[in-house]
């Protein structure tokens, strides 16, 4: 599955992949004719050039939706989960593409790239299986003599906005349940990894969805082309997964017509180990929790809290273990942790360090950007990071694990919830009750137990304060799609 890349099938994978946008099921140029490049994190090169949208483009997208939704709605539930299922299938008949494709745009080592094109596609077989068992209920009025007829109907035309970080998952999982609850959509991939969702509509359009239901564009002017579509009201709903400051923007456009909002947003997910965990288990827990995707994610643990007794010990091995990631070309075998997306990411990733490191924190692995071509930052471990450090409170969004000690469960929990944000934690113990005790006290949608990973398609994804409104993903991730229609009736 991941044996060594040729540059030839490097090359043809970028030739053969679509560079269009797509609307209204044809593939077309940008109306102004322009073109942005798509770069190799790992080399800094370009790989190709794809269509540029600007405001008129955007419009005829969202036209194309609205005009589609009518009969999307009234389409067969059964057959609506056909096309899901169908293009479930097709993701992993292409499934080395499609990984090649998103390894050469954001630079995740390839066997992450395959992880996440399964994970990827499983949103369209959950939703695929959703899509049927959409229902409502008949009840008897409490007073007698009325009946209630309670109705789900899709929302309607839908406007989604996805970051880089996940170029694939974070797409299937908006397109999954709006699909599957009869929804129409406009989405804006990041502009930084846009061949993935392209090559994603590709296989949308061979698995049957139908002309206008799924449009995607592409554009380096993000805020210039969205905000005048979501101020317009044509569409009924948002979807946004990216950082919380353009949440907060994006919210604002959308109290304009009331529109509905989920909003998937950041993290700074705290990862607390207590001394009665198995530390072998803690340490792969963190890794998993630190590692993937080389940090970039919104449910990376950005602090790791480890119960004073056993602190020493578990930074050592965990910086023991950090250090055996490879690092390079995410194309290349064996290659654990690739680039970081761009110049600015690295960047801000080192000022975090340096920052903790002026203010006291001492450097256990890492610590200095790698030289050479691409946007590398290499494994790091942070340990006695003195309260006042930025690293402490910002999503860090890089390889870099900051490790502090805590006495009492109290103080663990204090310090954990002490962050605007409350997406996901972990917690590393052998003790049910606190193991309970603690995930309960903890401000966040979700928590791991002895888990460094919780993302499933089949289980609610999603974050309480900062960290967003609304759940992906689960039995409760269709609902974000359908409206509930009361109906009273006389008898
Ligand atoms: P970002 O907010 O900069 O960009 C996200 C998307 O919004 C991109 O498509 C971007 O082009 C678009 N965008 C930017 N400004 C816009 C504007 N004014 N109007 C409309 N669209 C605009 O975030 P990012 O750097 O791409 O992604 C990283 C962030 O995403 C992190 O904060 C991370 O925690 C968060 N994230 C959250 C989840 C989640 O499920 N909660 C998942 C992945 C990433």
């Amino acid at each position: 599955m991941t044996q060594q890349i040729s540059p030839a099938q490097e090359s043809s994978v970028i030739d053969q992949a679509p560079k269009q946008l797509f609307i209204d099921g044809q593939w077309v140029a940008a109306e102004s004719g322009r073109t942005l490049d798509v770069i190799d994190p790992s080399t800094g090169q370009v790989l190709c050039s794809v269509a540029d949208a600007a405001e008129a483009d955007g419009w005829k997208a969202l036209r194309a939706a609205e005009r589609a939704q009518a009969d999307f709605a009234a389409m067969a539930p059964r057959e609506r989960s056909n096309i899901l299922m169908r293009a479930f299938e097709l993701m992993h008949e292409r499934r080395d593409d499609l990984a090649l494709l998103m390894t050469l745009e954001m630079g995740k080592p390839l066997a992450e790239a395959y992880g996440e094109v399964t994970y990827a596609a499983e949103f369209f077989r959950h939703f695929a299986e959703e899509a049927t068992r959409i229902s409502g209920s008949y009840q008897v009025a409490p007073g007698g003599g009325q009946r209630f007829l309670i109705h789900k109907q899709p929302v309607g035309p839908s406007i989604f906005i996805t970051p880089w970080n996940f170029p694939l998952a974070m797409g299937t999982r908006k397109l999954g349940p709006a699909l599957a609850a009869g929804c129409t959509s406009v989405l804006k991939p990041a502009e930084l990894t846009p061949l993935s969702m392209l090559a994603l509509a590709d296989i949308l359009k061979e698995a049957g969805v139908p002309d206008g239901v799924v449009n995607i564009v592409i554009t380096s002017e993000s805020g210039q082309v969205m905000e005048p579509l979501i101020r317009s009201g044509i569409a009924r709903k948002l979807s946004f997964t990216g950082s919380t400051g353009v949440g907060k923007k994006l919210l604002e456009q959308c109290s304009e017509h009331v529109m509905r909002t989920s909003m998937e947003l950041g993290g700074n997910a705290a990862l607390v180990v207590f001394d009665d965990a198995d530390l072998d288990k803690a340490v792969e827990g963190a890794l998993a929790a630190k590692m993937r995707n080389s940090g970039e994610a919104c449910t990376a643990a950005n602090r790791i809290f480890v119960q004073r007794g056993v602190a020493d010990e578990f930074a050592r091995r965990l910086a023991e273990k950090m250090a055996e990631y490879p690092m390079g070309r995410g194309v290349d075998d064996g290659v654990r942790v690739g680039p970081l997306i761009s110049a600015g990411q690295r960047d801000k990733v080192q000022d975090l360090v340096e920052d903790a490191v002026s203010a006291g924190a001492d450097v256990l692995l890492g610590g200095e950007p790698a030289a050479g071509e691409g946007f590398f930052y290499p494994p790091t471990v942070l340990t006695g990071i003195p309260e006042q450090a930025r690293v402490r409170r910002e999503e860090i969004f890089g390889p870099v694990a900051p490790v502090a000690a805590f006495d009492t469960e109290e103080e663990a929990i204090a310090a954990v919830n002490d962050t605007e944000y409350g997406l996901s934690n972990y917690v590393f113990t052998n003790d049910l009750n606190r193991a309970i005790r603690v995930s309960e006290a903890l401000e966040s949608g979700m928590v791991g137990i002895n888990l460094g990973v919780v993302s499933n398609p089949a289980a609610p994804f999603g974050g309480v304060k900062e960290s967003g409104l609304g759940r992906e993903g689960g039995d409760v991730g269709i609902d974000e799609f359908l409206e509930t229609k009361y109906i009273g009736i006389a008898l």
